[in-house]
């Protein structure tokens, strides 16, 4: 008896510090939907291959705390959809987006858009284009450059919601792309079932390409078919690069050019040449 009650002890030890660490992730949260200052935007570029140009990015979403230092989408973004705090950052960070391009309109004017990532409670939600096309509305940004990236499991079961969303935003300007293609989901149904204005390959695609194309291969010749354009996600090597070119895959995004990075750093590449 003196035995199992102390294997209970170490056990719920081991777990005391994970479940703190949640529980504190989530006090962060329901500061930073308050405190949008908390709340930080890093930009990673995605990259025309031909010329090496920067012609779009991704933001990317952080959450600083004081004391628990920079937290990590990975981390946070499960949590605030667990807890319901997914589209007050949504919107934030579609606010602090719109007033990137709004101040920066000269230098922003080669991009082709920004993307942000949007979750499945935010397209399901019936409120979700109305508080978005306010945010438009009051920034005065140029819809045409936001786009949102949506993944195909968000897609199987698409509510009426769901297509009043999207049919809001394509008419206001705004494009989807299709992000993580070729992990889980993948089928020819959702590629034909909504207009993509770009189809992001995932990483594990291009990771594995090096050794073994057929699978990426079978995939750009599918969508190249469909006259989709496809962005290379996480390209990290000079030969992942050239696997990715080979296949005619005009852009890029990955460690190999850029990680996300701050506001300042990114518009002082809008600013100079757009080259990295
Ligand atoms: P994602 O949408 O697939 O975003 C790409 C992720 O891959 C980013 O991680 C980016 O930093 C990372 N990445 C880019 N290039 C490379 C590379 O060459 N190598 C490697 N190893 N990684 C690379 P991050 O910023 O940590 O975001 C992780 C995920 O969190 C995102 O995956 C996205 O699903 C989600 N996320 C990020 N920001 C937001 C947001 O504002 N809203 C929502 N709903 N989700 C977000
Ligand atoms: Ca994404
Ligand atoms: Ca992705
Ligand atoms: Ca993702």
């Amino acid at each position: 008896k003196e035995r199992r009650r102390l294997s209970v002890i170490i056990f719920n030890q081991k777990l005391v510090p994970l479940r703190q660490r949640k529980l504190d992730v989530l006090s962060v949260l329901r500061r930073a939907v308050v405190q949008e200052s908390m709340v930080k935007v890093l930009y990673q570029p995605i990259i025309a291959t031909k010329d090496n140009r920067i012609i779009a990015a991704e933001a990317l979403m952080r959450i600083e705390d004081d004391r628990l230092g920079m937290i990590s989408p990975g981390e946070f973004i499960p949590a605030a959809e667990m807890a319901g705090l997914i589209s007050p950052l949504t919107e934030i960070i579609i606010r602090k987006v719109s007033t990137f391009l709004k101040n920066h309109e000269q230098q922003a004017s080669h991009l082709s858009h920004i993307s942000i990532n949007i979750s499945a409670d935010d397209l399901h939600s019936a409120e979700f284009a109305r508080r978005i096309l306010d945010i438009i509305e009051q920034t005065k940004v140029d819809a045409g450059k936001l786009s949102f990236e949506v993944t195909e499991s968000m897609l199987l079961s698409p509510s009426d919601s769901v297509h009043k969303n999207w049919n809001a935003f394509t008419e206001r300007g705004i494009h989807f792309l299709l992000d993580d293609f070729g992990t889980g989901y993948s089928n020819l149904t959702t590629l034909v079932s909504k207009p993509f204005d770009f189809v992001k390959l995932d990483r594990s695609l291009v990771s594995n390409a090096t050794n073994n194309y057929e699978l990426l291969s079978l995939i750009t010749g599918m969508l190249k078919h469909l006259g989709l354009s496809m962005v290379a996600e996480g390209v990290e090597t000079k030969e992942q690069l050239e696997v990715v070119m080979r296949e005619g895959i005009q852009f890029v995004q990955g460690y190999y050019f850029s990680k996300p990075v701050s506001e300042e750093q990114f518009l002082r590449w809008l600013s100079g040449s757009m080259c990295i």
